[in-house]
């Protein structure tokens, strides 16, 4: 059994074949797929989806990459959703930092520390994302004193670095970027790490896999991943799909 813990599959490029790809997901044994929020417009969608489709979950957030449309209302909305679907949801997030977008640094770094807040005070993880961005992120998970941990979505960077967000209380997550060989670095961090700390997930649309670059990425192709990750790792197939699986259930909320 595999989940696919990072996946936006709720994106308009799955409206016209979601339900085949679901399909297809099934008879690869992928029985979750967790939907990151991304902005406000997006939240009613998820939600709808996840009735629709039960292996679909939610974590509900605004990404950085989206908070051009961003009003402060949005927050407010984030802690109603947030209450009325407590036995559902199952994070705050995507949220983060992105240094590589022209989205002021300033709102940035606000939305994030005030939803940080937000999953504090509703006990539930976060999602986490980065770009060129750890030292302000660790920066602002300690400030803030967060303590419900959650996942770093896509992982890249080194052992010292997913150390110390493990020390904080998170997952890390391992997505396509480990197919390419030019990720040595990434790859080499996630051959020495605990085996209780990884997460699988595939951040479709995005982040094609290598030798698919410039199509739709999917979430079938999780187990492709998984395939790479076990060729960094001493452990058997078994145990380490095993770990990964149960990895996200200890993590996220209301799995
Ligand atoms: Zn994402």
């Amino acid at each position: 059994m595999l989940i696919d813990s990072h996946c936006h599959i709720d994106f308009c490029c799955f409206d016209h074949d979601r339900a085949e790809v679901l399909n297809s997901c099934r008879k690869l044994a992928i029985d979750t797929i967790v939907i990151p929020g991304t902005q406000a417009s997006q939240w009613q969608k998820q939600i709808d989806l996840c009735h629709l489709y039960p292996q679909l979950r939610f974590a509900l957030g605004l990404h950085p990459y989206f908070l051009k449309s961003f009003e402060p209302l949005h927050l407010v909305q984030l802690s109603q959703l947030l209450n009325q679907h407590q036995d559902k949801v199952l994070a705050v997030g995507e949220i983060g930092l992105d240094t590589h977008i022209d989205v002021d640094w300033k709102m940035q770094l606000q939305v994030f520390e005030q939803q940080l807040l937000i999953a504090e005070e509703h006990m539930l993880p976060v999602i986490l994302h980065h770009r060129n961005s750890h030292n302000e992120l660790i920066q602002s998970l300690k400030a803030k004193k967060f303590t419900q941990g959650g996942i770093v979505h896509a992982f890249s960077g080194s052992v010292q670095q997913a150390n110390t967000y493990i020390d904080l209380g998170f997952k890390i997550g391992v997505g396509g970027g480990i197919t390419y060989s030019r990720a040595s670095k990434t790859r080499k961090t996630l051959s020495k790490l605990p085996i209780n700390c990884l997460v699988l997930e595939t951040d479709a649309p995005d982040m094609p896999l290598i030798g698919k670059q410039g199509l739709r990425n999917s979430p079938e192709y999780l187990p492709e991943i998984f395939e790479s990750l076990l060729l960094l790792r001493a452990e058997t197939k078994q145990q380490l799909l095993q770990a990964c699986y149960q990895n996200v259930q200890g993590t996220l909320a209301n799995l």
